[in-house]
């Protein structure tokens, strides 16, 4: 079994894309381990993208991150990782392929409506960044 950090960024929060996002997982048979919905300030935002801080998007992006709340989940399931990349697609939306997340409701690189962990040791950063053991349901 596998874990990796999912985010609703505040394009989809705000968009009404919840229960489309959450459906996608559960229709994938990936299973939701923890879940939250919480407002980043501009310098916890600043602290989960750090690895961004040199990327001349890290100001706007951390500015979005912040502008509205997000839903942070803990997605558990084999292969998930790349499982939730695959459901997610493409970083750029032109460029993600159809029947994926971004593609069917990004609209634009930044407001890509969706954030999850690109690697086990990125996962384990970023859930921790987000819960406690304690909040994450076996
Ligand atoms: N991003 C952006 N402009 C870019 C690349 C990325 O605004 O040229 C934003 C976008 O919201 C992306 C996030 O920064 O999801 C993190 O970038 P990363 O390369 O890690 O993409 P991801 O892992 O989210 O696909
Ligand atoms: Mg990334």
């Amino acid at each position: 079994m596998e874990r990796t950090l999912s985010i609703i960024k505040p394009d989809g929060v705000q968009r009404n894309l919840i229960g489309e996002v959450v459906k996608r997982f559960e229709k994938a048979g990936i299973r939701i381990a923890a879940m939250k919905m919480l407002r980043l300030t501009k310098q916890q935002a600043m602290g989960f993208y750090k690895v961004h801080q040199e990327r001349p998007f890290f100001e706007s992006l951390t500015d979005f991150m912040s502008s509205g709340p997000v839903v942070v989940m803990v997605l558990e399931g084999g292969d998930v990782i790349q499982k939730n990349r695959d459901l997610m697609g493409a970083t750029n939306y032109k460029e993600a392929a159809e029947g994926t997340i971004r593609h069917d409701f990004a609209t634009d690189i930044e407001k890509n409506v969706v954030h999850g962990s690109d690697s086990p040791a990125t996962a384990a950063t970023e859930i921790a960044y987000f819960f406690s053991e304690l909040e994450i349901c076996r």
